[in-house]
């Protein structure tokens, strides 16, 4: 099995060798809690060293999916394979997977290379394997100078990436990280981003990555999935998406925030690719509201029906009030 990516981390190879093919299938995932269904027949695939961003509101069953993949709950019907694998059968510590909590879950009385090491340890590795494989850990996540520190002096970036490194110790095939980033401040959350990726191309590893925020996905995503209400409703490599967004819900996940009804369709488009004029266009309207981004501005545009157009550029021409024709660089049809 060859990879693009993996293995090109200190001109070594620490992970690809334990990875055979490693195509992750999730096949009609069903999950029910009582009334509600979390898990509504969910399917996709994901081929090795992809990084899979799953995105949908509060409740679609984001860590309901990652729980099922991981193990820790009792699914009420379908299969989750990895190459020739059925995983589905397998308690949590026989699966290859690896999962980091957005509460990181460090042992505090601890070094950070003791939390490290802990995977390896509770495996009975020997202690020549733990020394190095936990010393490549604390250099693929940058970590040396912080080996003896103890978690709760770390910011919240370190102790991210303590945790990461924990998880990927044990040479896990899957790594599943539920809102990760959700305790850093916004500043920070960018720049672990980078290092997320980073690492995930390094190791050639498959990532499961749940998110809210739509920009992380956008930063982070090889594929995207899409959760609505237990069920998976957008399903692809984001340029696949881009090319056909499926619906409404998966269209605004990928930036195309307005949506005009046409017969049995919507037309799908971003507001950076609205272009306001004058005199003629494709749609009429009148600015309702203007705010300043910074360097961006943001309008709302009403349109003769009623419809509320977002769009945004760098220019100052336009006031509230102000009569507008509107063009649109690109669009796409959804049905739904
Ligand atoms: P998300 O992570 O996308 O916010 P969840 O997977 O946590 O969503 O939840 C999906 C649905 O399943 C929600 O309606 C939630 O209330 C329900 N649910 C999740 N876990 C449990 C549980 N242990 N008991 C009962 N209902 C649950
Ligand atoms: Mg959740």
């Amino acid at each position: 099995m060859t990879n693009k990516h993996a293995g090109n981390y200190a001109g070594g190879n620490i992970f690809a060798s334990h990875l055979v093919d490693s195509m992750l299938r999730v096949d009609a995932l069903k999950k029910r809690y009582s009334s509600v269904t979390a898990l509504d027949s969910v399917s996709f695939a994901l081929p090795q060293a992809t990084y899979a961003v799953v995105v949908g509101a509060s409740g679609s069953g984001k860590s309901t999916l990652l729980r099922a993949l991981a193990g820790l709950i009792e699914i009420d019907g379908g299969e989750i394979w990895l190459g020739e694998r059925n995983l589905t059968p397998l308690s949590p510590h026989q699966r290859p997977v690896s999962t980091v909590f957005q509460s990181y879950a460090l042992f505090p009385h601890m070094s950070v290379a003791n939390n490290i090491a802990f995977g390896l340890e509770q495996q009975h590795r020997s202690a020549k394997e733990i020394r190095e494989r936990t010393d490549e850990m604390l250099t693929l996540l940058r970590l040396n100078d912080l080996a003896q520190a103890s978690p709760p002096r770390l910011s919240g970036g370190q102790q991210q990436r303590v945790a990461l490194a924990r998880a990927l110790a044990v040479k896990p095939e899957i790594v599943l990280l539920d809102e990760p980033l959700g305790a850093l401040d916004p500043a920070l959350r960018h720049a672990v981003r980078h290092d997320l990726k980073r690492i995930q191309q390094e190791s050639g590893v498959t990532f499961v990555h749940v998110t809210h925020d739509r920009e992380e996905a956008w930063v982070l995503a090889d594929h995207l999935l899409v959760m609505e209400q237990g069920s998976l409703i957008g399903n692809g490599t984001l340029a696949n998406l881009h090319a056909e967004p499926h619906n409404l819900l998966t269209a605004s996940y990928l930036g195309l925030d307005n949506a005009i009804p046409d017969g049995e369709e919507w037309i799908v488009f971003a507001p950076e690719h609205v272009v306001l004029k004058r005199d003629s266009g494709r749609w009429n309207g009148r600015i309702v509201g203007v705010h300043q981004l910074g360097a961006v501005t943001e309008r709302e545009i009403a349109l003769n029906d009623g419809t509320r157009i977002r769009q945004r550029s760098i220019d100052n021409d336009w006031d509230v009030d102000d009569r507008v024709w509107l063009d649109v660089l690109e669009i796409r049809r959804v049905t739904s």
